[in-house]
């Protein structure tokens, strides 16, 4: 397929690998539909364009020092970013709409922006240029719509939680219980910052031409019926389904170069026999805490593939602070990678459960699989897909944040070998079932899309 000229989108997504998954994805959605894509992305974590001869990539400087580069404090990262980078995305779009005289190129039409919330500033640049701009929303809508409402919930003075209501449910922002909020409202030290980043969400999501949702009716009905009633977004909302499953050419946009020999190891084992951990691109650990999950997986003698990132166990380069003879101990069972390609590591048959911080993609790309989960959330939005997942679609196993090795040998066990797993399985089945069907021709997250091509 050649490059094409017509209807070109712009895309611009926040530089972390939840963010960029999605949005490569959306771009070979809007391609397969006739657009053009250009992406403009910063230095930091930039995508490797080589992946998609397709797709224009434009680079901005985003200012980051090497050591702001490495620093696990997300909300500080996405705040510089936000204040480095609106100069330079001014330019890029600039150059992109109105190209010089000089250099022979007529104006094009441009028919969008899509970018994610995360980005405050690019409304108003978009508005300057006269650009409509979708917002996409790559958590699950019930969280975007929760998560918004943090501000207010702690203005009426929310914590601190005492112990005895930890266990109750958030009327506001359901399925989410009161220790689960208290964690994503963070410390106190970090309420400024987030509240203020949130209030200009809000601000910069009200005026767009639409909100594009990584999710659907049949995962976020509630949501979804919830946003059209309370009218705090008056912009049509197109829920696309998860957006790896619409038939499009699958190719990768991992930051990391995955470890293939994942696939040839899985080949050899059983079916639904090996329990898959990872914990995304950004969860770290404690040592303490590495080792409880080494031991408790050594412990259930039964195969797993873990992904441990490099850097990801503090103060250590990877897995050295394994007890000598750990892998051998294993005796073939175990493989411990740096990153894998975990939608077909989720997809091979040998794959019978997935240990996971339930990042919203992970969550997702386990559902399309029917893979169960054993659900271990850090931050954020994972608190509240780990309660769907473990409360309401009830198609996996909450470990509480309990990372001892008895409690993650016992999860794994349920899971993994015990006639409750067997049920999980039967439910994420049929949850799978219906997520798929909702991308088919006719289908709702289908029907979504259609009217977003005709949107835009
Ligand atoms: N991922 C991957 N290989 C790995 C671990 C993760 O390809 O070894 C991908 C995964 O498929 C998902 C993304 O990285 O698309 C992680 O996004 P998610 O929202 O789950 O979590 P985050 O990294 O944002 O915490």
């Amino acid at each position: 397929m050649e490059k094409r000229n017509e209807r070109q989108v712009i895309l611009f997504p926040l530089p972390l690998q939840g963010c960029i998954n999605p949005m490569v994805q959306l771009a070979k959605i809007l391609y397969s539909r006739g657009f053009s894509i250009t992406i403009i992305h910063t230095r930091f974590n930039a995508p490797k364009s080589s992946d998609h001869p397709l797709f224009t990539f434009l680079q901005i400087p985003d200012g980051l020092s090497e050591s702001q580069t490495q620093s696990r404090d997300v909300l500080l990262q996405l705040t510089l970013l936000n204040n480095n980078c609106e100069n330079p995305f001014r330019e890029c779009l600039a150059k992109l709409i109105k190209p010089s005289s000089d250099s022979g190129t007529e104006e094009r039409k441009i028919s969008c922006l899509i970018d994610d919330s995360g980005w405050v500033f690019t409304q108003s640049v978009a508005e300057s240029f006269n650009l409509p701009r979708f917002v996409l929303c790559a958590y699950k809508f019930s969280f975007f719509l929760g998560h918004l409402l943090v501000p207010q919930i702690r203005r009426e003075g929310f914590l601190p939680v005492p112990d005895s209501e930890a266990e109750d449910l958030v009327l506001a922002f359901p399925p989410l219980r009161k220790k689960d909020l208290a964690r994503i409202m963070g410390t106190s030290a970090q309420s400024k910052p987030l509240d203020s980043y949130l209030q200009k969400i809000l601000e910069a999501t009200k005026p767009t031409s639409g909100l594009i949702v990584m999710s659907c009716e049949e995962l976020d009905q509630d949501s979804l019926a919830e946003s059209k009633s309370n009218k705090v977004f008056s912009i049509p909302i197109f829920p696309i389904g998860p957006f790896h499953i619409h038939d499009v050419p699958a190719s990768s946009s991992s930051l990391l170069e995955p470890d293939q020999s994942c696939i040839p190891w899985l080949d050899k084992h059983e079916t639904r026999s090996v329990i898959y951990v990872s914990l995304g691109s950004i969860a770290s650990l404690s040592e303490s805490d590495f080792l409880e999950i080494a031991c408790g997986l050594r412990n259930t003698n039964q195969s797993f593939l873990w992904v441990v990132r490099p850097g990801s166990v503090h103060g250590r380069d990877w897995i050295e602070s394994l007890p000598s003879g750990f892998m051998e101990s294993l005796e073939g069972k175990g493989k411990i990678v740096k990153w894998a390609p975990q939608l077909d590591v989720l997809a091979h048959r040998a794959t019978g459960g997935f240990l996971t911080h339930n990042g919203w993609n992970s969550t997702l790309e386990s559902i399309c699989e029917g893979v169960p989960m054993i659900c271990l959330p850090f931050v954020w939005d994972q608190f509240v897909n780990a309660r769907f997942i473990s409360e309401v679609w009830r198609v996996g196993i909450h470990l509480e944040g309990r990372i001892e090795r008895r409690e993650i040998e016992r999860a794994v066990l349920r899971l993994m070998v015990e006639s409750e797993g067997e049920e999980i399985r039967d439910r994420i089945k049929v949850l799978r079932d219906e997520v798929r069907r909702s991308v088919k021709q006719g289908g709702s997250a289908s029907r979504s899309l259609d009217e977003l091509v005709d949107r835009i």
